[in-house]
């Protein structure tokens, strides 16, 4: 089944939840990244992140989360459009750690508890939306939580899961946010706290094969769920060879020089991983280009 995003009021608009399957595109992220299973599952958060955030963007713009911890895997980034197309990347993809206390991931490890969660809120205007607050725990969840709560002073629910089989592929991985829209219905949020404290983990039901709407009902149930709409994901980043060539060029005669001396060059795209090589005749060709302009 493909990756897709369920956006959703209930509580008479008092709440507004998303949830969505990341499945496919964090097993995307991992192919291109060759991430070890910590680094899978950070990342894999990450991108869910950076989609939930895209559900609040109207009809264009994107959404940066970046979560810069002290621990080996960070900085973190992922990135959401308004299109659904999601790509991010990590530091030290290959490198892992050891499961924690509970037999888990440590992605907290992984990330670090100290630092900071930046989002930035490009809606396509002059000046992105820029903000940020301290790591609370490196889960990324909860982190993004605080944020809200500091940046937005918005209460709310977010899981995020990614679910690593024994070979490395992402078996299950998704999440949802639910935010209380000020002013916040205590009944409301008593009752979605209630509910979600008897729903198991979103990346155990996305392996059982619950979908965005059915992890929406359960987390909303009794509130009066509206599902507002769906659309698909996808990892998808935004690099293209005329962009590299166009970087390339910008480096100047000098560096270019430096390049063709080598006879060759390659650029690597550090959202996707994707290689683009130049040959030598290339590097001469947009050095000529450069000295007649
Ligand atoms: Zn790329």
């Amino acid at each position: 089944m493909k990756d897709y995003m369920v956006r959703a009021v209930a509580a008479k608009g008092a709440l507004r939840a998303v949830a969505a399957t990341t499945t496919r595109l964090v097993e995307e992220a991992r192919r291109r990244h060759g991430t070890s299973a910590t680094a899978t599952a950070a990342l894999g958060r990450a991108l869910t992140a950076a989609v939930l955030l895209s559900a609040g963007l109207k009809d264009r713009g994107r959404v940066t989360v970046r979560v810069a911890g002290d621990g080996p895997l960070s900085p973190v980034v992922a990135e959401a459009s308004v299109e659904g197309h999601v790509r991010g990347y990590l530091r030290n993809p290959t490198f892992d750690l050891s499961p924690n206390a509970q037999g888990k991931l440590d992605v907290a490890g992984g990330v670090g508890r100290r630092g900071t969660i930046h989002v930035v809120r490009d809606l396509g205007l002059k000046e992105p939306y820029v903000g940020s607050s301290p790591l609370v725990s490196g889960l990324i969840a909860e982190d993004l939580t605080y944020f809200l709560h500091e940046s937005d002073q918005t209460r709310s629910a977010c899981a995020l899961g990614v679910l690593v089989d024994v070979d490395l592929a992402v078996r299950a991985a998704g999440g949802f946010l639910v935010e209380a829209l000020p002013p916040a219905e205590e009944e409301a949020v008593g009752r979605l706290e209630g509910n979600l404290v008897r729903m198991a983990s979103v990346s155990a039901l996305i392996d059982e094969g619950k979908s965005p709407e059915d992890i929406l009902t359960a987390a909303l149930e009794g509130l009066g769920v509206k599902i507002l709409g769906r659309s698909p994901l996808e990892f998808r980043c935004r690099c293209s060879r005329d962009k590299a060539r166009a970087l390339l060029a910008a480096l100047g005669e000098e560096e270019l020089r430096d390049m063709l001396a080598e006879g060759r060059s390659e650029m690597t795209c550090r959202f996707c991983n994707e290689r683009y090589l130049f040959s030598g005749d290339e590097l001469a060709e947009i050095l000529e280009s450069l000295e007649t302009s």
